[in-house]
């Protein structure tokens, strides 16, 4: 990708996310009545990592990734760990979200306004990082790198969770929102390249019929 390219994939993707309003429905492309199962497969998912679930994984500190309002971070990361912190690119998402969140987002620490590909997560930092239904935003060169930044912002047990859509056939690029559907081939790939184990992978159960493929894996 030349960096006019590069410039257009990141600036249409900004836009398209200031027009979108602040709630779950925006966050989830108007599909809001998938928000509980999602949740609930990814608790499922988590749970038999951390401590508290019988695994190596503490709960001291969550990083939220693309985390928008903050969805994820109230349901799933804010019941779970002491502390979480949230990067989203949209400053009006993050505007929303300590209201969004309500009394428990005194836990919430750093709301950091920042594009993936231009973030670093502090190292040895984050039991967890979460990252959902964003990647699809990095270019591949930007992904690999930003993995690879991540594995440095984990604590010694701590595991990095990636929960995407997946194309069955080819990867898939969408004008609207400007994001890449990479098929599980290239995110092996970009995964074994950047050096993390995949510790678990596993499809989420129970969408409705006509949305892509959604699989969660945990590295390390
Ligand atoms: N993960 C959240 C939000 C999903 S919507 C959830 O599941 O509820 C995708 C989010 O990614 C939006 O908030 C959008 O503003 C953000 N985003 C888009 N491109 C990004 C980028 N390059 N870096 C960080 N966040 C980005």
């Amino acid at each position: 990708m030349s960096l006019e390219e590069e410039d257009k994939f990141y600036g249409d993707a900004k836009k398209y996310w200031e027009g979108i309003t602040p709630t779950v429905d925006g966050m989830l492309g108007g599909f809001a009545k998938i928000s509980p199962t999602d949740i609930n497969g990814s608790h499922a998912f988590l749970r038999p990592f951390l401590v508290v679930g019988g695994g190596k994984t503490e709960t001291t500190r969550a990083l939220d990734c693309g985390a928008g309002i903050g969805r994820i971070t109230k349901r799933l990361l804010l019941p779970i760990f002491k502390t979480v912190d949230m990067v989203e690119l949209n400053q009006k998402f993050l505007d929303e979200a300590r209201s969004f969140i309500g009394e428990e987002s005194s836990r919430v620490d750093k709301l950091f306004c920042s594009g993936l590909q231009d973030f670093t997560p502090k190292v040895g930092t984050y039991d967890v990082i979460w990252s959902q239904w964003v990647l699809g935003h990095l270019t591949d060169d930007h992904l690999l790198k930003f993995l690879k930044r991540c594995q440095s912002g984990l604590t010694a047990n701590g595991i990095l969770i990636l929960k995407e859509n997946i194309s069955g056939q080819d990867r898939e690029f969408d004008e609207l929102d400007s994001s890449y559907t990479r098929t599980r081939e290239e995110l092996d790939k970009v995964i074994s390249q950047s050096g993390l184990n995949i510790l678990k992978c596993e499809k989420q159960k129970g969408f409705p019929k006509g949305l892509y493929d959604v699989y969660m894996y945990a590295l390390q």
